[in-house]
């Protein structure tokens, strides 16, 4: 009897250390691993990448043995492949925004020729760069394939050469020699370009055919362009007061609206890149004769490319512009930075392919401002 309760009781005892040892294999096993807080809110997220199933597969043989078969990919989310390392990801690393003023000729120092620009787009797809909006940029939305850089057009003025119509043609469409026909047209051949810029415009007369006023803004608009502010007037807001700054900033934005209903602008070129002395703080909000403005990006003239908007330096009211010439740049052009970042590789902002990280390597992981992750993950690796 005894030896009957005993052998019971080893039973007993081998059945609950086999539950122990499922229930402790089961929460190690790779496919119902939860992600850590992938939303960076305290909250776990259960994803799976599509078409990559994490469960193996059983098969029959022939000869009736089962073999288990593992899936091709290994890929995590979040893990960081050999592939993607080949491609030094670093997205804290440095942006080039461009700055243009007039498409047309003669080439002078504020002015590029249409053969040129087309050269500075070939030149900038043919090196890995990749258009994205400049407020994608400022958010930190860059969404764009690994190994590649994002790079920010924007247009000053509004001059002629920026946006104008063919003539004598029954539709009315942008000329391929214009700002807007050259970079659609470019886009048309390498669509992985991307088709993106901001175009600073002032009052009265943007793009310099009064007629078309209404019909360019709205064009730009559907076709994804964003228009900034460049104030009302053109204004050198270094000799304004905080009344008058909000005045030039408000009066540009109700004037768009009148074109463009609850057309956003969200962003500010200074004219002449001049900073105002004390009423900085209007540059970002303000409101005159009962209209709001909100900026989430101040441009200057500058000489450099920006830090990442990841960056702990990352300063939304002072961002850098870079002028897209070749006359009069002083070594800090376009076709200067392009040279200093193919010598230094390491400077440049380079995607991981994957917008829901943010990937650099391991000796820039102090530059890093967390708050503006949002929901996004950082990763590092070794340099
Ligand atoms: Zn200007």
């Amino acid at each position: 009897m005894k030896r009957i309760l005993q052998h019971k009781l080893h039973i007993l005892c081998l059945y609950f250390g086999l539950l122990l040892l499922c229930t402790s294999v089961s929460c190690h096993a790779p496919e119902l691993q939860e992600n850590k807080d992938l939303s960076g809110l305290g909250k776990t997220v259960q994803t799976q990448e599509p078409g990559n199933n994490h469960s193996e597969s059983k098969k029959s043989n022939e000869d009736g043995t089962v073999k288990t078969e593992k899936p091709v990919s290994e890929e995590k989310p979040g893990v960081m492949t050999a592939e993607l390392l080949d491609q030094k990801p670093n997205e804290l690393g440095e942006i080039m925004i461009l700055m243009y003023h007039e498409i047309g000729y003669l080439e002078a120092e504020w002015t590029r020729t249409p053969e040129n620009f087309r050269r500075d787009l070939e030149t900038l797809y043919e090196q890995g760069y990749r258009a994205v909006p400049l407020m994608d940029f400022v958010k930190g939305n860059i969404d764009i394939p690994a190994g590649t850089s994002p790079v920010v057009f924007t247009f000053d003025d509004g001059n002629k050469g920026n946006f104008y119509y063919e003539e004598n043609e029954s539709e009315l469409k942008p000329a391929s020699d214009c700002a807007v026909g050259i970079m659609e047209d470019f886009y048309q051949e390498k669509p992985d370009f991307g088709l993106a810029a901001t175009f600073f415009i002032y009052y009265p007369n943007p793009f310099r055919e009064s007629q078309h006023i209404e019909k360019k803004l709205n064009y730009l608009v559907s076709k994804g362009f964003e228009i900034g502010n460049h104030t009302h007037g053109h204004a050198d807001l270094s000799r304004l007061n905080s009344n008058e700054i909000q005045r030039e900033l408000a009066l540009h934005v109700q004037k768009t609206q009148e074109y463009v209903a609850k057309c956003e602008i969200n962003s500010l070129a200074l004219p002449y890149g001049s900073y105002p002395k004390k009423s900085s703080n209007f540059l970002l909000e303000g409101s005159f004769d009962g209209t709001a403005y909100k900026n989430e990006a101040v441009l200057l003239v500058g000489a450099n490319p920006s830090v990442s908007p990841f960056h702990e330096k990352f300063n939304v009211s002072r961002l850098p512009r870079i002028r897209a010439s070749e006359m009069k740049t002083e070594g800090v052009g376009l076709y200067d930075w392009l040279d200093y970042f193919q010598r230094h590789p390491d400077k440049r902002y380079v995607s991981d392919g994957d917008p829901r990280y943010v990937t650099a390597p391991k000796s820039h992981s102090n530059f890093l401002n967390e708050p503006a992750l949002g929901e996004k993950k950082a990763r590092f690796y070794p340099d």
